[in-house]
């Protein structure tokens, strides 16, 4: 790729074809797909549009790959993921451009999940050469006990528009470290960044037919054939709930491993001792990274009286300095939405709080342009009634509540299905334990607005899913633990 990227040079340069068995080729009977710009509603370019066939054939590929690569040395999976995390880093501006061509968000954010997908990369490069296991005495002392960690086997990844190239890299890195070989499957929305990862790992020298990239339309008639083969031997989602659902029914039929990241519907709590400046920077990140288009994303405030009205006015006041455009365009923070189904829903919901009683203080409108965009927004005085606290916006919307004790602010918090994540303001440390030890989610962020990191395990409890990405936890999803019971 060029040394200065522009949007014909990124978009000619991306494969638009499937990746099977390490070739690139085009859909049975030729079918392509549009990838449309956000921000602009217009073609980008097509890509194959895969047929339940392609991906027989795609997973016939891992299958065939898979003995082979469980038996390449450690050493040598673990340094393709560290070439392929330079490479990222290498090759940042044109694969930032390309992301911000498909998904809309701000150059400047993609070049930050580039730099969180690349984490995983190198995360994995070293966790490739911890493998291990264990030999021990058994208690009768007679006997021993040998345990052993194995590849699980061929994998399947259906990933999220949300963030392309990252929720690749958090399924692909580990499967690579532990020697398992997969399927993917992008959202249809965002194909061209995964596309892309595909070619870098094929340069960084991973063997054929131990990545395998299907784009499609119609993810259900690709994704049954895989996921009812016997063959399969994980699935591992990153998606919404109800999909998520569909999923975890379809594969209980195989009894597959299945790790699934599914939506969220965060709290952020500030209590009356928190430096409430410190409290809005939090705000700004944990509500406006990616437009607010994250699972991680700050759903709702629960903010205590005392401090209520300083919080929003001041939340109000950095979100209304937000500059609002395509996000190719220099000096862009919020770019437009994923698509208009997406823009409708966010209105709906802030329409919905208004109804019953929220007032607006900056926002609250549609953008004017083409494109899905939409006015970052803070929402005060949001009856508990309100969709908008329960429901998972997914946009650049801040509804404020408010609590008066503790138990208020945790019981408020807790009362959703989801348990992704929930942030804390608080200088208090006994409040600080206290809450965070009361809280249901599976990650918190305390005193920070953001929890995304490739070596601590990301994930959720109730309906947000089940499984780590990332840590020391990252690894164990594909690997499978075997017992030899020694007579010696
Ligand atoms: P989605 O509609 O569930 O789609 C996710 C993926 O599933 C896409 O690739 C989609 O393909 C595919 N899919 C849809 N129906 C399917 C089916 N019947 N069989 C197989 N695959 C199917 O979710 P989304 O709108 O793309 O993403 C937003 C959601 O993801 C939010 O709820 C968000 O919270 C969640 N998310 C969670 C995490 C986490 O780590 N917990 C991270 C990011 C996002 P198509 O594109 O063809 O529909």
């Amino acid at each position: 790729m060029s040394s200065e990227p522009t949007e014909q040079s990124v978009l000619s340069a991306v494969p638009k074809q499937l990746y099977i068995g390490g070739e690139w080729r085009d859909a049975t009977g030729g079918a392509t797909f549009e990838v449309e710009d956000p921000a602009t509603g217009k073609a980008l370019c097509e890509v194959a549009d895969a047929t339940a066939g392609d991906a027989r054939a795609a997973l016939d590929a891992a299958v065939a790959a898979q003995a082979g690569w469980a038996a390449t040395p450690p050493n040598e999976r673990s340094e393709i993921l560290h070439r392929a995390f330079l490479a990222l880093g290498e090759q940042a501006e044109e694969l930032a451009l390309l992301m911000t061509l498909e998904m809309g968000k701000a150059v400047s954010e993609s070049k930050g999940e580039l730099a969180y997908a690349a984490e995983f990369f190198r995360w994995f490069s070293g966790e490739a050469l911890r493998l291990d296991g264990y030999y021990k005495t058994s208690g009768n002392g007679a006997s021993r006990v040998l345990v052993m960690r194995q590849p699980v086997g061929p994998c399947y990844f259906i990933t999220p528009w949300n963030f392309p190239n990252a929720m690749g890299t958090r399924k692909i890195g580990p499967a690579i470290a532990a020697g398992c070989t997969m399927v993917v499957k992008p959202a249809q929305q965002t194909p061209l960044s995964m596309l892309a990862l595909a070619k870098v790992l094929e340069e960084c020298g991973l063997p054929p037919g131990v990545l395998n990239v299907i784009t499609a339309t119609r993810s259900g008639e690709v994704s049954s054939p895989i996921i009812e083969d016997p063959r399969l031997r994980k699935l591992s989602f990153t998606g919404s709930t109800e999909v998520g659902k569909k999923l975890i029914a379809q594969a209980s039929d195989q009894v597959l491993k299945v790790s699934m990241e599914l939506g969220g519907n965060a709290p952020f709590l500030v209590f009356a001792d928190a430096d409430i400046d410190a409290a809005v920077d939090g705000a700004m990140l944990a509500k406006m990274r990616n437009m607010g288009e994250a699972c991680t994303s700050a759903n709702r405030f629960h903010v205590h009286e005392s401090v209520a009205k300083e919080f929003g006015d001041k939340l109000a006041a950095r979100m209304g300095a937000l500059k609002v455009g395509r996000g190719t365009d220099a000096g862009i923070d919020v770019g437009p939405l994923i698509d208009a189904a997406q823009q409708g829903k966010v209105a709906e919901l802030v329409t919905d709080a208004v109804t019953k009683g929220a007032t607006v203080v900056t926002g609250g409108k549609k953008g004017e342009d083409r494109g899905y965009f939409y006015e970052p927004t803070v929402l005060v005085d949001v009856p508990h009634d309100a969709r908008v606290l329960s429901e998972e916006i997914f946009g650049p919307v801040a509804p404020i509540a408010t609590f008066k004790t503790d138990a208020e602010a945790i019981e408020a918090a807790n009362r959703t299905e989801y348990g992704l994540v929930s942030y804390v303001f608080t200088k208090d440390l006994t409040r600080a334990f206290k809450v965070c030890e009361a809280l249901e989610t599976g990650m918190i962020g305390l005193n920070q607005g953001i929890v995304s990191n490739a070596g601590a395990p990301f994930g959720g409890v109730k309906q947000s899913g089940t499984g780590r990405e990332g840590g020391n936890e990252g690894i164990a999803e594909y690997l499978e633990t075997k017992y030899v019971a020694l007579n010696i």
